[in-house]
């Protein structure tokens, strides 16, 4: 998929820089100890996070049904947190079955888990990809080579600044020997959003 972004992309960033400007300017915090922080957050920030989350749910059930009511606290089981140091943003984890396939997006820009993701793929920020898949997401997971049984229902989930979503994709097939690393070894980050079969 292609996509324009920047535009938006752009003016959120000068909001932040903003942002922080009036932070330092009120000794509310300095620069130093903000890029410390964020330089911290992005060295942890990565899909491999999102992918022991999945395997940890296929291999353990009540650690599962913990995750999908409460995702922001079954975290700290895997050591990992949806702050990094900075403000914790709201988890919900979503579940796909046989009967609903779920994807994510953030209409508005592009918030995304970037805790459990890493940073997120150009396309994700697109243009094309935040209006198109609310209206067409069967046609996008076509054109991401995605064939989802016509009998799966799909659900979007709309990202905000202070709410997050990630997919909880269904277990493969033929993984029953697989211990947890192996399983986190077969999770995509592409399946985390939606996007992709597992
Ligand atoms: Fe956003």
């Amino acid at each position: 998929m292609s996509g324009e972004h920047g535009g938006p992309a752009a003016s959120i960033a000068a909001e932040v820089r903003h942002v922080e400007t009036l932070l330092e300017q009120r000794g509310l915090v300095n620069s130093a100890e903000l890029d410390t922080a964020l330089q911290a957050f992005l060295a942890r920030a990565n899909p491999a996070n999102g992918a022991r989350v999945a395997a940890r749910a296929w291999l353990d059930a009540d650690f599962r049904a913990r995750l999908l009511t409460d995702a922001n606290e079954s975290l700290a089981d895997l050591g990992l947190s949806m702050g990094g140091g900075l403000q914790e943003q709201r988890l919900k984890v979503v579940q796909n079955t046989e009967d609903v396939h779920n994807v994510i997006v953030c209409t508005l820009c592009s918030c995304y888990p970037i805790a459990l993701l890493g940073p997120s793929p150009t396309w994700y920020k697109s243009e094309a990809y935040r209006s198109r898949v609310v209206r067409e997401p069967r046609a996008v997971l076509a054109e991401f080579g995605f064939a989802l049984d016509p009998a799966t229902a799909i659900t979007v989930w709309d990202a905000s600044a202070e709410s997050r979503y990630l997919v909880l994709p269904r277990r493969p097939a033929g993984t029953e020997n697989l211990d947890e690393h192996e399983l986190a070894a077969l999770v995509t980050r592409n399946g985390l959003i939606g996007v992709a079969a597992i």
